[in-house]
């Protein structure tokens, strides 16, 4: 297979949009390259005041994240977490490694979100998270997720990593859970090649986040200097990053704004110019409901057939233009067969997993490339009709 960077029009091509490369060389000269440097300090704040949020710890990817807000739940064996099927596998990883057990959730037809009418239906007395994934950077149904929710005293945990600036009825996405996490890894909007974020919306968790994080110490808390030495007190792993992958994050969070408008951009040129040849194709495009702001992290369509949608693929490759499809059901993965997934139980997930596509997307795709990828879909014709 052909390296994903040989094609003329990439899916993805991470950039540098600042300060990145002079601040990692501050944060090696200034002789603090391990965690919890300035550039750490810097992302954390930055991120807080954005958000408007009581804590943001920075972490070596959404994937440990996660990690941490299974700990910090104290998820144990026999527990269950309600997860869509149609996520990556680090949503559900997290929890099982726990021993949890995942009740797969499937999604809504329009936004391919988790389908909030399913809920209360797959809640049992053994419910012990909720893992709505904001896909797209598109909101799930927060009003009618939360309520029951804290109806059933159920954790939120919100899997963001697509959704960063994104906003549900004008409030930011990954402030409506206990925890949040975000991914800045080099696929997504703001990037460090890998890294994330965990958002701690409940203060009384932000010193058991802190201890988990650091080995289980009370590190943080001696660098404040609240203790004289620093000890082994509870349950952890080393889930902080580098402070030279946080010199090149906080150069990114400094121009997300810029990001952000160049990927709206991006995402506005799509949406109008494929409208015409989606309507004649019975092509959808992504539905962006009125209460939601989306935060321009990647641009799909919906084909008509799997048989389509490889075809396009097909099309476009023969072009130099490498598109994408995205989740497959986990509930239908040999892992979620051993949880008794099978055909049929999420059927809107079965069915939009293999007509979906991905269009390339990156913050300098430039628009003599985007006309090129959208002559290229126009020019297809597709074959099935709905
Ligand atoms: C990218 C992604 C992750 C994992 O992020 P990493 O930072 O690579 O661990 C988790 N969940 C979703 C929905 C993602 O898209």
């Amino acid at each position: 297979m052909k390296p994903i960077y040989d094609y003329q029009i990439p899916f993805n091509r991470p950039t540098i949009v600042g300060k990145e490369l002079y601040y990692i060389s501050q944060t090696i000269l200034g002789g603090h390259s391990s965690g919890d440097g300035e550039y750490t300090k810097k992302c954390h704040r930055l991120l807080e005041q954005r958000l408007g949020v009581p804590k943001v710890l920075l972490t070596t990817s959404c994937t440990h994240a996660l990690e941490m807000a299974a700990l910090l739940l104290d998820i144990q064996p026999g527990n269950e977490v309600i997860i869509p099927s149609f996520t990556f596998v680090s949503t559900v990883n997290a929890f099982v490694l726990r021993g949890a057990k995942p009740v797969f959730i499937d999604i809504r037809p329009d936004t391919l979100n988790m389908d909030e009418a399913h809920l209360e239906r797959l809640i049992s007395p053994k419910t012990r998270a909720i893992v709505p994934v904001h896909y797209a950077g598109v909101a799930c149904e927060m009003d009618a997720i939360g309520s029951l929710a804290s109806r059933y005293n159920i954790p939120i945990v919100e899997d963001n990593a697509h959704g960063l600036l994104g906003k549900y009825k004008g409030r930011f996405l990954g402030t409506f859970g206990t925890f949040a996490t975000q991914s800045f890894h080099e696929t997504k909007n703001v990037t460090c090649g890998e890294g994330g974020a965990l958002v701690i919306n409940d203060p009384s968790c932000i010193e058991k986040a802190e201890i988990i994080r650091e080995k289980g110490t009370n590190r943080s808390r001696f660098f404040r200097g609240q203790v004289d030495k620093y000890t082994w007190v509870d349950q952890g792993s080393s889930y902080l990053p580098s402070d030279i992958l946080a010199a090149f994050l906080y150069a990114q969070l400094e121009a997300i704004d810029e990001i952000q408008f160049k990927r709206q951009q991006i995402w506005d040129r799509y949406y109008e110019n494929l409208n015409k040849w989606a309507g004649e194709n019975n092509v959808r495009l992504p539905i962006v409901p009125a209460d939601c702001e989306q935060s321009f992290h990647m641009f799909y369509i919906l084909l008509p057939s799997l048989e389509d949608r490889q075809n396009l693929i097909e099309h476009l490759k023969a072009r130099q233009i490498l598109s994408v499809f995205h989740y497959l059901p986990l509930h239908l993965s040999d892992m979620g067969k051993r949880y008794g997934g099978k055909q049929g139980d999420c059927p809107v997930t079965e069915d939009v997993s293999d007509r979906l596509l991905r269009l390339p997307f990156y913050n300098d795709l430039s628009e003599a490339e985007q006309e090129e990828v959208v002559d290229a879909i126009c020019e297809f014709q597709v074959k099935s009709h709905r």
